[in-house]
């Protein structure tokens, strides 16, 4: 049986943090019901199309998925453990905000097979959350971390952020040690960036936004690096650190470019050579998914050149790089076939390496990665 991994979207928060342009909104909760019920059929719809799949991981994102009602998530919940079948080695995920979690949803979640929690925290400092439009404080994440363990989640993700507003490199020093502290199996750390369409942006065309300099940035980002393989993690994606063998499974569907299905909002997929994405229009998704018509608004044909490139760029993503073997034993040939000149070239410059078995990012060619994905991308 082929295997793949499903992305449920839960577009609701509580409040919009001010960096923030993902498809989420804040005070909509009263349309939580009807968008689960939407959710529910969607999933249901494709029941027949993956009779002959696996399910390797589901990662329940958003949004806050957490917000949302017990009640409510069990419509999901059951459809998915009824209609699929589901790997021994599942990977379930949600995605969760400290304050919006307690005793009763984390032991619905681990009792329905939800098997690994990921937690927005993004930095150490109260003043910061309170910068960045978060909605908790630090002692109550800390709480909320307590008591997963307590209910006996075993795997857990931290969402950490540097580069922030008036951020000293002593505060992401801090953040690092005192995570480290709690011992988490996983770790994400991504650089802040500003993004079109946020408060953020807003201050920042004003001027109003004290950011970093791109050096302390890299500082920030290089000092991670060093700090968390010192206690024990593995860095295997740009900006993804894990305890042995606890890397996402989920995520790495992605990076190693496989199928994966995304239902709800504005939720994307890659099958059968194709790639697709549904409406971020609440109303027309709700209407669609009534009137059972797809509420997908775009779909693109994935060539063959297109996915030697995508293997590429995504590949070079994780640290171990491109395993030279399952690229060959996927495309028929090895990357040196296509690629002889980038990669002799970004070799030169120090940015890729590569022995027998991987082509890989060096450190600077992480620095500098997006110049090396770029020449991966068909012309
Ligand atoms: S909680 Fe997450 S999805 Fe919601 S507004 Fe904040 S960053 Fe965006």
């Amino acid at each position: 049986m082929k295997e793949i991994g499903l992305y449920i979207h839960i577009p609701f928060c509580k409040q919009k943090c001010f960096y923030c342009d993902f498809c989420s909104f804040s005070n909509r909760e009263k349309e939580i019901s009807s968008y689960m019920n939407a959710l529910t059929q969607e999933i249901k719809s494709w029941e027949e199309k993956l009779k002959s799949y696996k399910i390797k991981s589901i990662f329940v994102g958003g949004g806050t998925p957490s917000i949302v009602p017990i009640e409510e998530m069990d419509k999901i919940l059951e459809v998915i453990h009824s209609k699929f079948h589901m790997s021994e080695s599942l990977e379930f995920s949600i995605e969760s905000n400290p304050g919006t979690i307690n005793k009763e949803n984390l032991t619905y979640y681990l009792s329905n097979n939800i098997n690994r929690l990921s937690m927005g925290l993004q930095a150490w400092q109260d003043t910061h959350l309170k910068n960045l439009g978060r909605i908790h404080t630090r002692e109550e994440f800390l709480k909320n971390f307590l008591l997963a363990r307590e209910i006996g989640f075993e795997n857990i993700n931290i969402d950490l952020m540097f580069g922030l507003p008036n951020q000293k490199m002593k505060e992401w020093e801090e953040t690092l040690d005192h995570i480290t502290d709690l011992n988490p199996e996983h770790i994400s750390a991504y650089s802040l960036k500003i993004e079109e369409n946020t408060h953020f942006y807003k201050l920042y065309e004003k001027g109003q936004l004290n950011l970093p300099t791109e050096a302390l940035d890299r500082n920030m980002y290089h000092f991670t690096m060093d700090y968390l393989f010192d206690h024990g993690y593995e860095h295997y994606e740009i900006s993804n650190f894990a305890k042995k063998e606890k890397g996402c499974i989920h995520n790495k569907v992605y990076w190693n470019n496989e199928e994966y299905i995304g239902f709800g909002l504005g939720a994307h997929s890659y099958f059968n050579k194709k790639r697709f994405s549904n409406t971020m229009d609440m109303k027309v998704y709700l209407n669609n998914i009534s009137k059972k018509i797809s509420p997908c608004v775009f779909e693109e044909n994935i060539s063959r050149e297109d996915e030697i490139a995508e293997t590429m760029f995504l590949g070079l993503r994780m640290m171990k790089g491109i395993h030279i073997e399952s690229f060959k034993a996927r495309f028929g040939f090895t990357p040196f076939k296509i690629y002889k000149e980038e990669i002799s070239n970004f070799e030169k410059l120090g940015l890729l390496y590569t022995d027998e078995e991987h082509i890989r990012l060096t450190r600077k060619g992480i620095d500098l990665s997006n110049q090396v994905f770029i020449a991966f991308l068909p012309n």
